[in-house]
């Protein structure tokens, strides 16, 4: 991460859509904070979706990090693909950097972009790391009794 940021021209998300930036500034947006690995509820008369603190069983949740990333769409069908190539956002918690930036706001404080070090996403208390559960410790029909408590308009 460290060696490609290197690279990175110096706020190059001010200046470029999500659809001109390379494969290197794409990844340097994510500011690694888990949100979207974890289960979504959708309702099923508005088709809103509310996210619960359980987190898919790939993900790393102390490192917020997918542990099979090369794998993970092999390995869980339903993991949303984000790249390049994406339609919507509307998935994904408003928080999130592409989500932000797609909707015409500005990083926060505490993306590693701006604030220059990877571990202020989790001292802001975003990541995922204080509070999601493990898929294996919750019965699926129970996941509506954990939902995610963090202000969806952070
Ligand atoms: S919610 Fe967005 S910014 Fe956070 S880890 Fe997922 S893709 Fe990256
Ligand atoms: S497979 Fe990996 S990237 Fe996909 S939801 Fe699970 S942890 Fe996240």
């Amino acid at each position: 991460m460290s060696n490609e940021k290197q690279k990175l021209e110096p706020e190059f998300w001010k200046r470029k859509s999500l659809d001109d930036m390379s494969a290197a500034e794409w990844e340097a947006v994510c500011d690694g904070c888990g949100r979207c690995c974890l289960h979504k509820l959708e309702d099923v008369d508005t088709g809103q979706l509310v996210h619960t603190r359980v987190a898919c069983h790939l993900l790393d949740i102390q490192a917020c990090r997918c542990s099979n990333y090369e794998r993970r769409l092999e390995l869980v069908p339903d993991c949303m693909l984000l790249d390049t190539s994406r339609s919507t956002f509307h998935w994904l918690p408003a928080s999130c950097a592409y989500r932000r930036l797609d909707e015409g706001r500005e990083l926060e404080w505490w993306h590693p972009l701006v604030s220059g070090h990877r571990d202020s996403v989790h001292q802001a208390g975003i990541s995922v790391r204080e509070f999601a559960l493990h898929e294996d410790a919750v019965h699926p029909e129970e996941l509506d009794q954990c939902l995610a408590e963090w202000i969806d308009d952070d």
